[in-house]
C-alpha cells in the first residue's frame, strides 16, 4: 500500500509533502517553505476527494461555500468559524433604530441550517495558523489538511495604528466603553443598551480614515440613532466627527437627508483627527485646522461614543503569509481571487485587494463567482476570469435614513477591470418626480435586499 498524504506528512519532510501530493487539477507548488515537522491532531478524516476548506462564515465565506457546493458537488467544504451563531452588520442600523419588527431574531441564524441544507461542514473553532508548504490549517480544535484554502475573515480594528500613545489596557476599555459595532456581535448589544439607557445629551459617531468596512454604514447609523432619539423624547444631537471633509459615501444622499429630515438632530464636522478619549469624564478630544492652517483643538462630552476606529484586514490573512497591500488585503491575480503568491489560496469578502467596495453584497457576489471558479478548476475546467465582466450592479447597498416613513438611499457599483484590478464604479440615484436621492420604495427594498441574501445565504 503507497503512502497517503497524511502518512507523508508524519513522515517526511514538509516540502517533500508536496512534491508528492500535488494537490489538485493545475494547481502548482505554493511558495512558502515550511520549517519545521510538527506532529498533527486532525480535525476530521482525510477527504476522498478534494477539500476546500473556507476561514469565515460571514458574507463572503457562507456564500462561497455553497456555490463550491452547487458547481461541484463532489468536492468537500468545510467551514471554519470562530462564533457559534451569525450575527449581520447589515441592517443592525434599524435595529439600533427601532424599526418596526427588527428585533436580534432579524439578525440572527444558525450555522447548522445551512451546511445541512446545502452540504457542507461548519466547524466552530478559531483558526490559530495555516501552513502553506504542507497545506494545512491550524484550529483551536485541531489540524486540516486543504486542497484549495479560501480566507474570508473580515475586518480587524486599527486602535494601534491610530492611537499610537494608547496600551492594550486603554485600547480594550475604550473598545469596551465605546463600542465601534463594525464586527458583528456583543459590540452591536452594548451600543444598543447605552442608547436605551443614556440620558439627555449628545450621541457622537467619528468616521475613520482610510479603507473600512461599508462606507456608509456610519451616516445610515446617524440617521437611525437621530429617528430613535426623536422616538423616545431624548434631549441632545447625533454629531459624526468625520476624517474625511464630506461623508466618504453617498455625500450628496445623506447631506440632503441630514438637512431634510434631521436639521436639529445631526451635525456633521468634517476634516477631525481624532486626539484623545476620556471614557471616565466622557470626553472626546478633537482637532480641527481653520483656513490659515492653525490647529484648533475641542473638547466634545458625550452621552455615548460609537468610537469607529480605523480598520485593517484580519490577521488571518497575515497568517496565511501571502502578499498583501498596506491595508492587509491580499494581492490577486488579474481579475480573479487568487492570491497572487499561491494558486491554492483564494481571497474573498472585505480582505480582497481589488478597489470594489467592502460590502456584504460584494463579498456575496465575489463568494459566488469564487465558488464558481474554483468547482471548475476541481472538475478540470478552464475557468475565465473575465466572464460577464463588466458587471453591472455587482454591488447595491441601501442605507435607510428615514423612520415615518420608511425611506431609503442607494448606491450601484458596476465592477469593471482596470490597471490589473476589479474596480467599482459608483452610481448614486435620484428620484425623477421628486428630485430627491431618498424614496419610500428604495426603504422597501431595503428590506426586500436584506431577505434576499440572508435567504440566499440560509436558505429560510
Ligand atoms: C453597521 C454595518 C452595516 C452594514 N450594512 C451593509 C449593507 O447594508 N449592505 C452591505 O452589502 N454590507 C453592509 N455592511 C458590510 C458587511 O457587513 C461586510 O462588508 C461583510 O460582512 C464582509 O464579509 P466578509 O465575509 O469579508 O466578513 P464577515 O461577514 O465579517 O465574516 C468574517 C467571518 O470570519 C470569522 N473569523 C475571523 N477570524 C477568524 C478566525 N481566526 N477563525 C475563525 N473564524 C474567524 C468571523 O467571526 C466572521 O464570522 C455593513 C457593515 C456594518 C458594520
Amino acid at each position: 500500500m503507497g503512502l497517503n498524504r497524511r502518512d507523508v506528512l508524519k513522515v517526511g519532510g514538509l516540502s517533500v509533502v508536496a512534491a508528492a501530493i500535488g494537490g489538485c487539477g493545475s494547481l502548482t507548488q505554493p511558495e512558502a517553505p515550511s520549517k519545521t515537522q510538527k506532529t498533527h491532531m486532525w480535525l476530521m478524516p482525510q477527504p476522498k476527494g478534494n477539500r476546500v476548506v473556507v476561514v469565515g462564515g460571514g458574507f463572503g465565506g457562507l456564500a462561497l461555500a455553497k456555490s463550491v457546493r452547487q458547481n461541484n458537488p463532489e468536492s468537500e467544504v468545510v467551514v471554519l468559524e470562530r462564533r457559534d451563531l451569525f450575527f449581520s452588520c447589515p441592517f443592525s442600523n434599524t435595529y439600533l433604530g427601532e424599526l418596526d419588527d427588527v428585533d436580534l431574531g432579524v439578525l440572527t441564524r444558525d450555522y447548522y441550517g445551512p451546511a445541512k441544507e446545502f452540504g457542507y461542514r461548519f466547524v466552530q473553532c478559531e483558526v490559530v495558523g495555516i501552513d502553506r508548504a504542507a497545506k494545512t490549517v491550524s484550529t483551536s480544535l485541531g489540524d486540516i489538511e486543504y486542497d484549495v484554502l479560501v480566507l474570508s475573515p473580515g475586518i480587524a480594528y486599527a486602535y494601534d495604528q491610530q492611537f499610537p500613545q494608547w496600551d492594550a489596557s486603554k485600547i480594550s476599555r475604550v473598545a469596551q466603553e465605546a463600542p465601534a459595532a463594525m464586527i458583528a456581535g456583543s459590540e452591536h448589544l452594548a451600543f444598543k443598551r447605552q442608547l436605551e439607557q443614556m440620558d439627555d445629551g449628545d450621541v457622537v459617531i467619528t468616521v475613520p480614515f482610510g479603507k473600512y468596512r461599508c462606507p456608509p454604514a456610519p451616516y445610515e447609523r446617524a440617521c437611525m440613532i437621530a429617528h430613535y432619539m426623536e422616538k423616545e423624547g431624548i434631549e441632545g444631537k447625533v454629531i459624526i466627527l468625520d476624517a474625511a471633509k464630506e461623508p466618504q459615501a453617498k455625500a450628496g444622499a445623506f447631506k440632503e437627508a441630514f438637512n431634510d429630515l434631521f436639521k436639529d438632530r445631526i451635525v456633521f464636522v468634517g476634516e477631525v483627527k481624532i486626539k484623545e478619549v476620556d471614557v471616565e469624564a466622557k470626553e472626546i478630544v478633537y482637532t480641527t485646522e481653520d483656513e490659515s492652517f492653525t490647529l484648533k483643538e475641542h473638547v466634545l462630552p458625550y452621552q455615548v461614543l460609537n468610537l469607529i476606529p480605523q480598520n485593517k484586514a484580519n490577521p488571518v490573512i497575515a497568517m496565511a503569509g501571502i502578499e498583501t497591500n498596506a491595508w492587509g488585503g491580499a494581492k490577486l491575480k488579474g481579475a480573479g481571487f487568487v492570491s497572487v503568491s499561491d494558486p491554492s489560496v483564494y481571497v474573498v469578502g472585505d480582505c480582497v485587494g481589488h478597489g470594489i467596495p467592502a460590502s456584504g453584497q460584494s463579498a456575496n457576489w465575489a463568494g459566488k463567482r469564487a465558488g464558481k471558479q474554483i468547482a471548475s478548476r476541481l472538475g478540470g475546467k478552464a475557468v475565465d476570469e473575465m466572464v460577464e465582466l463588466p458587471y453591472k450592479n455587482a454591488n447595491m447597498c441601501y442605507s435607510m435614513v428615514g423612520a415615518d416613513p420608511e425611506e431609503a438611499v442607494m448606491v450601484t457599483h458596476e465592477f469593471v477591470y482596470e490597471n490589473g484590478m476589479l474596480v467599482g464604479k459608483g452610481f448614486v440615484p435620484k428620484d425623477a418626480t421628486s428630485g430627491k436621492f431618498r424614496t419610500t420604495q428604495l426603504g422597501r427594498a431595503t428590506r426586500e435586499w436584506y431577505r434576499g441574501i440572508m435567504s440566499d445565504m440560509f436558505g429560510v
